[in-house]
């Protein structure tokens, strides 16, 4: 048996509980209980604020967690970050008032700056020799200049609209951030196979997102032409029609190129064009 811990509610919550759904692995939302078992795979899942996550791995309360790297970054907690998952991405920026004239980070030397994050701020500040004052914050702290509270503030963007609203403006993207499994670092054999086992499944889910299987039928002197311009997991499959001098070639394709592909493969003279979903890719 192996304890995983996600976030209990926010923003890592659906990805992580959809994430293991497609792992083959269901699990309740943890609305009712803060630690359910699974019937499909020998784990159990807890609940927690997405800032415990780090420490409870450390201590081995929880074998493993999904959690963002800036937490695991901040709480400086002994844990092994084994495999980014490709969602939750965000950054950590440093932004100032919209009026103030900003030339270069020494602007910061004497401000004081407000943050949830003053451990990979302190550090940051110091790599590039900037004296400022950290002031630690636990929420909101996009109103702190408003307020008077702060000069500048260094908290998590994504588009930005919230700084425009508070009348703040970007001026250093600092920390990039993604969510990953992290593992305590003392698993026993048993627990470092389940762990395996699971992201084996969670890299198929990975490789298969965005993914879609096309097939298409092509008289067959056409067929270099058209292997060149798809890549596969290993190059297309190419089949014989049953009616003579045509193929049938079956390729996975990444959706943002699907329709970009599929003009050119019609000026080619590529015909019965079939895209399907694609559940996934072991490789
Ligand atoms: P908790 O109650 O669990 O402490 P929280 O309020 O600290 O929740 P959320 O806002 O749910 O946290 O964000 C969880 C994580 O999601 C962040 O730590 C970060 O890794 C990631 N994230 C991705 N995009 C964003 C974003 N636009 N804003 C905030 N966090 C984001
Ligand atoms: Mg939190």
């Amino acid at each position: 048996m192996i304890r995983l811990a996600i976030q209990k509610k926010g923003r890592l919550n659906t990805d992580s509980l959809e994430l293991l759904a497609e792992a083959g692995i269901r699990v309740s939302d943890g609305s009712r209980q803060l630690l359910t078992a699974s019937d499909d795979f020998p784990i159990e899942v807890l609940y927690l604020r997405d800032d415990d996550i780090p420490h409870v791995v450390a201590m081995g309360v929880a074998d493993i967690g999904i959690v963002g790297q800036n937490e695991v970054s901040e709480k400086r907690q002994a844990v092994d970050e084994v495999y980014k998952l490709g969602f939750g991405k965000c950054r950590i920026s440093l932004a100032v008032p919209k009026s103030e004239n900003y030339a270069s980070l020494e602007y910061f030397n004497g401000k004081r700056v407000a943050t949830s994050y003053p451990n990979i701020l302190r550090s940051f500040f110091d790599e590039k020799g900037i004296r400022a004052e950290v002031h630690d914050i636990a929420g909101s702290v996009e109103i702190a200049p408003s307020v008077g509270l702060a000069d500048a503030i260094f908290d998590i963007v994504s588009s930005g609209a919230t700084l425009v609203t508070n009348g703040l403006k970007e001026v250093e993207k600092v920390f990039f951030s993604e969510a990953v499994v992290i593992a305590n670092p003392g698993l026993s054999c048993e627990k470092r196979e389940l762990l395996q086992q699971l992201l084996f499944r969670f890299d198929s889910v990975k490789r298969s997102k965005g993914m879609k299987y096309m097939l298409l039928n092509l008289p067959n002197e056409k067929v270099d032409e058209v292997v060149a311009m798809l890549p596969g997991m290993k190059s297309p499959t190419v089949l014989p029609l049953a009616q003579p001098g045509w193929s049938s070639i079956h390729v996975v394709v990444n959706e943002r190129e699907l329709w970009g592909k599929i003009e050119a493969l019609k000026k080619i003279g590529a015909e019965d064009i079939l895209v399907l979903s694609l559940e996934k890719m072991i490789p």
